[in-house]
């Protein structure tokens, strides 16, 4: 974590005693309730390791053992499952803040980044001057609110389109936020009083599918954001690039088969002013569809019966899913996630995404390669509290136990 406290005397046995914790904690993520000789299994550590390793992870009240869950009929010693604290088990809970552009969201969630809790800032009316300063207060005020009675909360994630670097937990370059090297990590700690990591919101996705999403994820994944910006991030074996500077995944101006639209580069047919919520919106209300520019309320208007605002979002869909056909030929991913609006709330629209990619990619056949994001609509607030436990699920013994 960053943090001004100098870190713990460390003897040479601690990196391997962190990454045996690490594989117990990870084996019973994914497969708890799990008896510790199938931890012993699936981790390769001796039955000895792991019933050391489940004795710290209990102390720092990480997992708990589910004596009402022996099987019955066993043959030999029974062995009590282990499982993850979860949330109803009085375990401790991370915080999740997305920043968007037209509003932030704050989550509450627990070790299985199920959320426990939520809101919502709308920044409509706060001067951009103030935005940082009411976020702020906003998320302290929603952990005052929020946290139920005796809960841990052991950190906060936090979550941002634009160019973050995690290593500083600093907003880069954020343009639509007007936000430049700023130490986002930093200013919410002081609000909070707790631990802040800080990521780009593709990155946070992509992590979050890693940890709690399909298993093809961790083979390779490619995780496509359309939203007011759009960016991507990419995941190989379970670790997601970043690049020099942290710099990878910007898609926007990734040039889409068959559009004209034009961009602000000079150029025309960037993906990000095809696609983006904000091209979407502007369409929409020259069309006379929806009387302000809200994508949201086009969503709402198609649900309504609306045929034109359906094939506004139908054709939206096809320039996604022709973008990710070129996507899936260069990076040929077991699994691509795509967080957008209107696949995230009804499949029809996913399947235009997959028709429109199969057809243009040379490399994937398979449809159902492309998915939505496993939290569905919560995907950014799951998104964003991963950011804190993922460091958690790889140092779970840097907690304090509490
Ligand atoms: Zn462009």
């Amino acid at each position: 974590m960053s943090t001004t406290v100098p870190p713990a005397v460390r003897s040479p046995g601690d990196g391997r005693r962190e990454a045996n914790a690490a594989s117990v904690l990870r084996a019973v993520l994914d497969h708890g309730p799990v008896a510790r000789s199938g931890i012993a299994r699936l981790s390769g550590l001796s039955p000895a390791a792991v019933s050391r390793q489940c004795t710290d992870l209990a102390r720092l009240g990480l997992v708990r053992e589910v004596p009402e869950l022996i099987a019955a009929s066993g043959v030999g010693r029974p062995q009590i499952p282990v499982d993850l604290r979860t949330g109803d088990a009085g375990g401790p809970l991370v915080a999740g803040v997305h920043i968007g552009v037209p509003s932030s969201g704050f989550g509450l969630t627990d070790l299985r980044g199920t959320l426990v809790a939520r809101q919502n800032l709308s920044h409509d009316g706060i001067p951009a001057t103030e935005l940082r300063e009411r976020v702020g207060r906003a998320l302290a005020a929603f952990l005052a609110d929020r946290t139920p009675p005796g809960a841990r909360v052991l950190g906060v994630g936090a979550a941002i389109g634009g160019w973050v670097d995690p290593a500083a937990d600093t907003v880069v370059r954020h343009d639509a936020l007007g936000w430049h090297g700023y130490p986002l990590g930093a200013d919410l700690r002081r609000h909070t009083g707790l631990p802040v990591r800080v990521d780009n919101h593709a990155r946070a996705v992509a992590q979050s599918e890693l940890l709690f999403g399909r298993p093809a994820a961790r083979r390779s994944l490619l995780h496509l954001f359309v939203g007011n910006v759009v960016d991507a991030a990419l995941a190989v074996a379970g670790v997601v690039h970043s690049g020099p500077r942290s710099g990878a995944g910007d898609v926007a101006h990734l040039p889409v088969p068959d559009s004209s639209v034009p961009c602000p580069c000079g150029r025309t047919g960037c993906l990000e002013a095809t696609v983006s919520d904000t091209a979407l919106a502007g369409r929409a209300v020259e069309a006379g569809l929806i009387p302000e520019p809200a994508a949201g309320l086009l969503v709402d208007a198609a649900a309504a019966g609306d045929r034109r605002a359906d094939a506004l979002l139908r054709e939206r869909a096809r320039a996604v899913g022709r973008a990710t056909g070129l996507l899936l030929d260069v990076l040929n991913p077991d699994l691509v996630v795509i967080t957008e609006r209107s696949s995230a709330l009804q499949p029809e629209y996913l399947d235009e995404i997959r028709t429109a990619a199969i057809a243009h990619a040379h490399v994937c056949d398979d449809p159902e390669r492309i998915v939505v994001p496993h939290a569905g609509p919560a995907v950014l607030l799951v998104a964003a509290a991963t950011v804190a436990l993922n460091p958690l699920f790889k140092s779970p013994l840097q907690i304090d136990a509490g």
